[in-house]
């Protein structure tokens, strides 16, 4: 009885590993939402916002203040210093994993909050297995030389990557037939992207996609899907447009009020003492690219100047501001339409759709009915190990974002996947190509002739046979 006991306690301690997420646009109340559930259920928060790892600039990059985090303990937080880049995907994800570990480590539930959606779904998802648009790890930004128009450099070194689809495709059935066979004839990027590979490292890009394969995929891999933890609930804090970008707009008066310009004017000392020491900033990454500061920086220009009237001075400042409200709910829209697609799509391809939630944060007043209870209960389902609900279930505002997700991934299937008729010798483009053909006259009568074919094989291999044995009969001396 024991024994059985201990097993089902070893076989529930390895699957148990939650992990809670918050994401959602700026000015949604993320960084509330993850204080409530960290003093629920005993939890520690990390940061992911790249900004908000900034020291000395709380206002700006909107984080949570100190009196409001409850005692919870929050990571990543005010840890860089001006000087420093941005944190990769790559160091953040290697530091996050590690603080789960330690926060886990201590009996807590790691917390992960933040708006730079990208550092969130490199730490819940696994490393993507190589496939169509993806990219294998070991080779150099590819993304940037696709995106780069005109001649690139590997197009200088093979000039074969700029010839038409068809000469592409026929190289590429020379040196990397399996790659060769996956692609559309008429897919020239797929196509030109197979062979830049080949160009590169030497290597056919089947043999590394199928190496990359085969050292990712052990059995758990494959039962769990690619969701780096098993017990991963993610919390979408949203609210409709129009109260969002109210929100939005209202917000950037709450930071001015707040004193953003303090902090931005502090940046700008920090440059000016930079420039005498002679020393350039790259003001086009790290913290000198972030809202609230880039738009303010012609405005310390002209104060610096001292060119400017006073009254143009306060237009320019208004201007400036009125950039800051432009910038912030152009950032609120990719944030949620990052969700919406990557990390949706992602979801989806590891079969989790109901691991995330959205929660309607459009009235406010109703936070607790809203927001903070439905995410308790959500959690608590998960860890019991009962069927998550329905995520449009939750409120009209999920019923109609989700509604619409489901719609189109129905209708037009977004796969676009290569499948290759082994039979008919043909490549067709996504499912839905691939089911009618499947069904096509074209493809029946293939595979009528296929089996005539077969058979016609299986008879002459059978004499064949029949003829080899009698012969060896013959030869076979008596014992
Ligand atoms: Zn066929």
């Amino acid at each position: 009885m024991l024994r059985v006991l201990r097993s089902v306690w070893y076989g529930r301690r390895q699957i148990m590993d939650p992990i809670i997420a918050v994401v959602g646009a700026t000015g949604t109340g993320k960084s509330k939402l993850a204080v409530d559930l960290a003093c629920r259920f005993n939890g520690e928060i990390i940061n992911g916002d790249a900004m908000q790892m900034y020291r000395g600039l709380p206002i700006i990059t909107n984080q949570i203040p100190v009196e409001e985090r409850n005692g919870i303990p929050h990571h990543l937080l005010s840890c860089v210093g001006f000087e420093e880049e941005a944190w990769r995907i790559g160091h953040f994800k290697q530091e996050a994993l590690r603080l789960i570990d330690d926060i886990r480590s201590r009996g807590k539930i790691p917390v992960l909050v933040g708006g730079t959606h990208y550092y969130t779904q490199a730490v819940l998802f696994k490393d993507s297995l190589v496939g169509e648009g993806k990219e294998p790890e070991d080779l150099d930004a590819p993304e940037s030389m696709e995106a780069s128009t005109g001649v690139t450099s590997t197009s200088e070194k093979w000039p074969i990557l700029d010839a038409a689809p068809e000469v592409m495709m026929e190289k590429l059935r020379e040196v990397d037939p399996a790659m060769a066979a996956r692609w559309h004839p008429k897919d020239g990027r797929k196509i030109r992207r197979s062979l830049e590979i080949y160009f590169t490292t030497g290597r056919p890009a089947s043999e590394i996609y199928a190496e990359q394969k085969a050292s990712k995929s052990d059995a758990l891999v494959k039962e769990e899907g690619l969701l780096r933890f098993k017990d991963t609930m993610i919390f979408w804090v949203h609210a409709e447009k129009e109260t969002l970008d109210t929100r939005l707009a209202s917000r950037v008066d709450t930071m001015i009020e707040q004193g953003l310009m303090e902090e931005a004017q502090t940046m700008s000392d920090y440059l000016k003492n930079k420039q005498l020491e002679g020393i350039e900033v790259d003001q086009t990454r790290g913290v000198w690219v972030s809202i609230g500061f880039k738009e303010m920086a012609p405005y310390f220009a002209a104060l610096d100047n001292a060119e400017s009237s006073e009254s143009e001075l306060e237009k320019l400042k208004a201007a400036c501001i009125e950039q800051i409200r432009i910038a912030t709910r152009q950032y609120g829209v990719s944030q949620v339409k990052w969700i919406r697609n990557k990390l949706w799509r992602a979801l989806s391809e590891a079969g989790m759709i109901r691991r995330l939630y959205l929660l309607d944060s459009t009235d406010v007043s109703k936070w607790k009915q809203c927001i903070t209870d439905p995410s308790e209960q959500l959690y608590q389902i998960m860890l019991q190990g009962e069927p998550t609900p329905d995520p449009k279930s939750l409120s009209s505002l999920a019923n109609e974002v989700f509604g619409a997700k489901e719609a189109k991934a129905r209708t037009q299937s977004t796969d676009t996947t290569c499948h290759f008729c082994e039979i008919c010798q043909r490549t067709m483009a996504g499912e839905e190509q691939y089911k009618n053909h499947l069904i096509s006259k074209y493809h029946k009568g293939a595979i009528k002739s296929a089996a005539r074919k077969a058979e016609r094989d299986a008879y002459f291999q059978k004499r064949e046979l029949e003829a080899k044995q009698q012969s060896d009969g013959a030869n076979t001396p008596e014992q």
